[in-house]
């Protein structure tokens, strides 16, 4: 809490340059680590769709400013859906980019083999504007794609590509636990494809069932690691109570993480421990490299894949409260993203009998996102979703 940045991250620095006035910071998990926004360190986030509900998250903040009109766009990090999942529980659209696509300069590392800054926005050419001015090579991030920044509006014709190919993702579209409405909203997008002209094909990818157990265990000890700096040395809270070098270390991290902060730490350092690294980070490690693998076959045989961003509209504020883990379950269909490192961008799609509004998503393959972006564009141009907003 009460951070303040001694320096614009690279795509702040791109923003201004590009004349985007940046009003301020929006609330989200503590170290981005949630799906609901109830774990920040100030306040929950409300959904404006629904105040007894979450907006989702860790980017709640996010999502909800933008779905309650107060700014035309705002950025995320997305570790294994934060952008995209709030993005559906509030009604809008909220992109993914290639992993190394947008610089991570600047931005605060949670899971440094999956971050990526994400975007949310109204519409599809809202985002494409935004990407275009983030995008691109940056010299200070040294995974940063060797590419030039570009205008990725240039795609959105209102049609889709011809002879487009979507892969609709069976075994997750059908999990069990699906919401029925949900269900329902996405197979009615899945008909509005094909009337625009996409080929559909059903497929599975079985190596997805496991993203969020994958998810999981990588994602914990990757912040174990990342977290360590905060030591109350040079970044962070720094304890009032300390006598001794070792005090001060174990005090401030007591004091200033919050409980869930806490428990990814303990997991992830359990994880990584000597006794357990092999059966747990890393069999996680090789479950992904197959993940990667069955993904570019798939890629082969069709140009996108089309599949549930969550299960199940905004829940209650407090409904995960007695099972932390349960919530993790939300990981579920947006951690393949960020597991191969693929593009994907969530996009309305309708509305439960309750007025909660549901979404779908739209993964590619690496540096796909002009089809990704034109694809969805052609979509919201034939249904009304993203002109519903919530009445406040
Ligand atoms: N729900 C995920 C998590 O808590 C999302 C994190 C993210 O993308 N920042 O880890």
């Amino acid at each position: 809490s009460n951070y303040r940045a001694g320096y614009d991250a690279t795509v702040i620095d791109r923003l201004k340059k590009a004349g985007a006035l940046l009003v301020g910071r929006a609330n989200c998990d503590e170290f981005a680590m949630g799906s609901s926004t109830e774990y920040s360190s100030y306040h929950p986030t409300y959904n404006p769709w629904d105040t007894s509900r979450v907006p989702g998250g860790s980017g709640g903040g996010s999502a909800a400013a933008v779905a309650a009109g107060l700014v035309p766009f705002a950025l995320g990090t997305e570790t294994g859906g934060s952008v995209r999942q709030p993005a559906a529980f509030c009604g809008i659209v909220g992109s993914k980019p290639t992993y190394d696509l947008v610089s991570r300069n600047g931005v605060i590392a949670y899971g440094s083999s999956l971050d990526q800054v994400g975007i949310n926005t109204r519409t599809v050419k809202d985002n494409a504007i935004v990407l275009s001015a983030i995008a691109g090579h940056d010299a200070k991030d040294a995974t940063s794609q060797p590419v030039g920044q570009k205008d990725y509006t240039a795609s959105l014709t209102g049609k889709i590509k011809p002879g487009l190919k979507i892969g609709v993702v069976d075994n997750a579209l059908y999990a069990d636990g699906m919401d029925g409405e949900v269900l329902a909203a996405i197979e009615t997008a899945i008909e509005e494809y094909k009337k625009l002209g996409a080929t559909i094909e059903h497929i599975k990818i079985p190596s997805f069932d496991y993203s969020a157990a994958v998810y999981f265990i990588i994602s914990r000890a990757e912040a174990a690691s990342n977290l360590a700096r905060f030591d109350g040395v040079r970044y962070g809270v720094r304890s009032k109570q300390a006598n001794t070098l070792n005090d001060l270390y174990c005090n401030s991290r007591r004091e200033g993480f919050g409980a869930q902060v806490q428990r990814r730490i303990l997991i992830g350092n359990y994880v990584l421990s000597a006794g357990h690294s092999a059966e747990f980070y890393g069999n996680a490690c090789k479950v992904r490299h197959l993940m990667q693998r069955e993904l570019l076959t798939i890629f082969n045989s069709v140009d996108l894949l089309l599949l549930p961003v969550s299960a199940a509209p905004a829940f209650k504020l407090g409904a995960f409260a007695e099972s932390p883990l349960q919530m993790d379950l939300q990981d579920y269909f947006t951690s393949p993203a960020n597991l191969t490192g693929t593009p994907a961008i969530a996009l309305p799609c309708g509305f439960t009998k309750a007025n909660l509004p549901i979404g779908f998503q739209l993964m590619g393959p690496h540096l796909s996102e002009e089809l990704l972006f034109q694809t969805a564009h052609a979509y919201e141009q034939v249904t009304p979703w993203h002109t519903k907003h919530p009445q406040l």
